[in-house]
């Protein structure tokens, strides 16, 4: 329709409406108060956050395990550990963040003074997915609260055990006048899209990328799109073979290969391809067993639907290791192929599950025009002894993130911006980047009105003014 509903909908089974309109009225007369421009406020949010995190850590993770089969290890590293740190980093550096940043002013404007002040947005709407469902509902929370705002935080569906936790705990532990969540599927965030938010930040897939982008145009709010997309891991003749495939494998399968950041294929040049079918192999053999299904640091498929798309995905390729399903426990092996043709389906859409397929280039020109021919990926990968192929890499190609040597861990590094381009999204957060997105840069000049030093600025411009 005119105003982006997306037609296809999952009917609402006996959850009574939320009252959307409501609730967002609510947040934005609290924010009108003011009660969350203090910094005192800000980072008593964040502290109580934090709080929690610790204190129920044993609530988080049995919701995880319960949506996602992840290990208690996994949980704390990617999710309830990575926030904390998030909000440790955030508080470490938040005064001197929101502090006013004086500008030099030039000197035909002299005398006076200007500077930037930061000031929150407002209220702000948070839609995340299933995949990280509480750290991609907590770490943008954690930059709305530092940036002094009110928020909705809309949990993934997908993962009901974490958005019920979300639901429950964070009106607890946080200002409830400040912070609400909302929980459902497609009604329920078609409802808040309808609302007039400060700022939109969702996570998830492109289509309902798009569906928020048009919601949120009707009320001109800005939005951050965080998507997702094919990220290639490339691997030159010279690297570490069996090193590369170790941290190849550890960033494709962790958390079932449902990580948005995962190394989705490889762009094995030369004769890469042959050494690296044997060393993944051996990897996934280190870190599993071998029988992966019995270990319980390896994860399940979220849902059927996921689970059959996947599977429909195993035949694209010649199997090197892996290959195995089981569709009651929603399980499928870590599994590589090779011999993969470009053009087949498990190259044509985002993985997003334990599949990594390997495809064959010549040479470093044919790899950068293989993915340059693509969208810019959320991050690029590349496994290489050469300082001149991470140059031209780094020059040649667009995509969100470009790391060397380990995939998926600069989102570890706070103080690195966490976004992508092109189609794999827009905007960046983490850190004082989260500030930056949460907050609106207010420009302040303050000129004295006397002396008149803009006299020469005001018509009429006579001669002598103009010196012509
Ligand atoms: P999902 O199905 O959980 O959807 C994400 C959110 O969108 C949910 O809260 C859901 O309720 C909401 N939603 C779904 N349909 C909607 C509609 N029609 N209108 C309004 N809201 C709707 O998650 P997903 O999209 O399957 O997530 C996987 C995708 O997200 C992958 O493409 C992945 O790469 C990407 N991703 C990106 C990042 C990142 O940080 N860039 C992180 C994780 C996942």
């Amino acid at each position: 329709s005119a105003q982006g509903t997306p037609t296809e909908g999952t009917p609402t089974s006996g959850v009574p409406p939320v009252d959307a309109a409501a609730s967002v009225a609510r947040l934005h007369s609290a924010f009108a108060t003011g009660r969350t421009r203090p910094i005192s406020w800000r980072k008593t949010q964040l502290r109580r956050l934090r709080r929690l995190l610790t204190e129920q850590e044993d609530a988080f993770a049995s919701a995880l395990r319960a949506d996602l089969g992840k290990s208690a290890v996994e949980a704390y590293v990617t999710e309830i550990g990575f926030t904390i740190k998030e909000i440790d980093h955030t508080l470490r550096h938040l005064d001197r963040r929101l502090s006013p940043r004086r500008v030099s002013v030039p000197l035909p404007l002299r005398p006076a003074r200007a500077r930037t002040v930061r000031e929150p947005l407002g209220t702000v709407l948070i839609i995340s997915p299933w995949n990280y469902p509480l750290q991609l509902a907590l770490a943008p929370l954690v930059g709305a609260l530092a940036a002094g705002n009110c928020a909705v935080v809309k949990p993934s569906e997908l993962a009901p055990a974490t958005s019920a936790a979300l639901a429950h705990w964070l009106p607890r532990a946080l200002d409830s006048e400040a912070v609400a969540v909302v929980e459902g599927g497609v009604p329920e965030t078609t409802a808040l899209l309808e609302q007039r938010f400060d700022h939109v930040f969702y996570t998830g897939n492109g289509a309902v990328g798009r569906v928020v982008m048009r919601a949120a145009a009707a009320h001109l709010t800005p939005v951050t799109l965080e998507l997702g997309g094919k990220s290639p891991a490339v691997v030159e003749p010279g690297a570490d073979l069996r090193a590369a495939a170790r941290r190849i494998a550890w960033g494709k399968y962790m958390n079932t290969g449902q990580t948005c950041v995962a190394p989705d294929y490889i762009l094995a040049i030369g004769e890469t391809a042959t050494g690296l079918e044997r060393h993944l192999a051996d990897a996934i053999r280190e870190m599993y067993g071998a029988d992966p299904a019995t270990s319980g640091d390896y994860g399940r498929i979220v849902n059927e639907r996921h689970f059959d798309r996947l599977t429909a995905l195993l035949a694209d390729g010649r199997t090197v290791t892996g290959g195995g399903y089981d569709r009651t426990t929603r399980y499928i092996a870590p599994t590589v192929l090779a011999d993969v043709d470009p053009e087949a389906p498990v190259m044509r859409e985002e993985i997003f599950g334990p599949i990594l397929p390997i495809v064959r280039v010549p040479d470093l020109d044919t790899a950068i025009d293989f993915i340059t021919a693509r969208d810019k990926p959320l991050a690029l990968y590349a496994f290489t002894a050469s300082a001149r192929s991470k140059r031209r890499l780094t020059a040649e190609t667009s995509s969100g993130a470009l790391s060397f040597g380990a995939p998926n861990a600069h989102l570890a590094v706070p103080g690195l911006p966490f976004g992508g381009v092109g189609a794999s999204g827009m905007g960046r957060y983490h850190g004082e980047h989260s500030l930056d997105t949460f907050s609106h840069t207010k420009a302040v000049l303050d000129k004295p009105l006397w002396p008149d030093t803009l006299r020469l600025a005001r018509p009429p411009f006579t001669a002598r003014k103009t010196g012509l």
